[in-house]
């Protein structure tokens, strides 16, 4: 099989740069229902330009890699070992070329194993078949959304929509409640895989398994058919809008599957994808290994630009800062202006913030902008360049905000899906705000990085972990969370979950 290690670096480069045709529809419907000149309308701009800028230059869509999860079919008498160490490979090779970040990290020493390969990582399920030929399916799903799969166990109680009973009318409501409990944070406007029944482990698999149907089939089974057409139309009356700005459009998809269960237990599994869907194929020849077909694309069907305008649609009403920036100019900002930013950023996630409640920080925050962003960076002769760089979900560092904005003198928290009342009432205190970026924008926002000025931490926590020392150029955001006290996130959550309880009894 000497195709074989080309043809699944191919498939890896392709899904994680070029969206498939459905998800590009999908979005392209999108953008025509959201209201012009609204904050979810800006947000779909920049996601469309990003989907093209990702296919033009081969970059990743998302810094996410997500968990890279494959599913092959295989005829009888073909080596799935030999199949396995193949796939090891082109994803140890992709990550090296910068098409996946690296993102496999020890569970007890939190060390990056730096090639994306790792215990249970990547994830390969292998199915025998009867036909001739081998199918590679995968299917790249980062964490953000992966944080909001959730898991019902019916009959229970769901806030703003009573009881889940045991029918389809109780499924009904465990998928508006998993898509209005995403909110922004797994980067709206998302789709959802559903399975009905299984048990706790095996309905997770099954509910991600149905991601792999395309966004405009047809469910065979009439019943879960008319279910996802209600879930798409109800869904959208919710508000949640794109990154949970508030709009039109919350769901592209949604894809429900079913499972015998045991008689004691009634689980509705939910897996949430985000818009940066990132799900192709493969037919190969099961003697050369080489690529015969293309699933969810034709390859000879030239891609569609997603993008209306060029670059990000300014209104002229933009904010322009220049970071380091002061109290005045910060408390001078209200939820809703658009901002560009230059000067220098400093990057900050999960292990950076733990790292800053016990340890003094290795560069002077005090006016500082900090980036929740986990960078994908290829190191190119001595220089350090950004291949992909959008915002990470920030309630993770809910715990830590306060005290590092408080103590430490960061002026702004640039983020995606909002934060908590601990760090809205820090920013009220301290004179800060939180900028909301667009998720999974990844190619839109490297191009606003001039230069890497320089990197911190980076032999203790690995390139997404560490501390980058960013100079920018017009880096677009929203305020989502202002000095005085106001928050998009808490509004929206609140009337989306009125428009729930609306539609309750629909
Ligand atoms: S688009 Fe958002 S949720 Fe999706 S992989 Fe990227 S950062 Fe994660």
């Amino acid at each position: 099989m000497n195709h074989l290690m080309s043809s699944l670096i191919e498939l890896i480069t392709e899904t994680s740069t070029n969206l498939p045709p459905d998800v590009r529809a999908a979005m392209g419907l999108a953008l025509e229902e959201e209201t012009p000149g609204t904050q979810s309308a800006q947000a779909l701009g920049i996601i469309a330009s990003n989907i093209d800028m990702a296919q033009q230059d081969a970059g990743p869509i998302c810094q996410d890699t997500g968990m890279p999860t494959f599913l092959v079919h295989t005829p009888v008498g073909v080596n799935q070992l030999q199949v396995k160490r193949a796939i090891r490979e082109a994803v140890a090779e992709a990550t090296r070329r910068g098409k996946l970040r690296p993102n496999s990290v020890d569970s007890l020493t939190g060390k990056n194993s730096g090639d994306n390969l790792g215990i249970e990582t990547p994830v390969i399920h292998f199915e025998q078949w009867e036909e001739d030929e081998i199918e590679v399916k995968l299917i790249l799903k980062g964490g953000g959304c992966e944080n909001k799969n959730i898991q019902y166990s019916v009959p229970c109680e769901l806030d703003h929509l009573g009881r889940a009973d045991r029918n389809l009318e109780g499924v009904r409501k465990c998928i508006l409640h998993a898509v209005w409990q995403a909110q922004g944070q797994g980067c709206a406007p998302g789709a959802v895989g559903v399975c009905v029944g299984s048990d706790r482990a095996h309905g997770y698999d099954l509910a991600k398994g149905q991601l792999f149907r395309t966004l405009d089939d047809v469910n065979p089974v009439p019943e879960l058919a008319k279910l996802e057409a209600a879930i798409m139309e109800e869904a959208n009356r919710i508000g949640v809008g794109a990154m949970g700005f508030g709009g039109k459009v919350s769901l592209i998809g949604c894809k429900i599957g079913m499972a015998n269960r045991l008689p004691a237990s009634y689980f509705v599994s939910v897996a949430y994808d985000c818009w940066a869907f990132r799900r192709l194929g493969v037919r190969l020849d099961a003697a050369s290994g080489a690529i015969t077909k293309w699933l969810y694309r034709d390859p000879d069907r030239a891609v569609q630009k997603m993008a209306r305008a060029e670059g990000f649609p300014l209104t002229g009403r933009e904010v322009v800062l220049t970071a380091p920036l002061s109290e005045e100019a910060v408390r001078a900002l209200r939820v809703g202006d658009v901002v560009l930013i230059s000067g220098e950023v400093y990057t900050g996630r999960d292990n950076v913030h733990a790292y800053l409640m016990k340890n003094p920080p290795p560069v002077d925050l005090h006016g500082a902008v900090l980036y929740h962003c986990g960078p994908v960076m290829l190191k190119e002769g001595d220089e350090w360049v950004v291949k992909a760089a959008g915002p990470t979900t920030s309630s993770r560092e809910e715990p830590y905000q306060a005290t590092v904005i408080e103590k430490y003198g960061v002026r702004a928290v640039i983020g995606k899906g909002g934060m908590g009342k601990k760090t809205l009432d820090a920013l009220q205190k301290s004179g800060a705000v939180y900028l909301n970026g667009i998720g999974g924008a990844a190619q839109f926002y490297a191009r606003t990085v001039e230069k890497v000025l320089g990197v911190h931490l980076l032999p203790e926590f690995g390139i997404p972990e560490a501390m980058w020392h960013l100079r920018v150029k017009n880096f677009a955001a929203i305020v989502t969370m202002d000095a005085h006290g106001n928050s998009l996130h808490a509004d929206v959550e609140r009337e989306t979950g009125a428009k729930l309880e609306a539609l309750q009894g629909v």
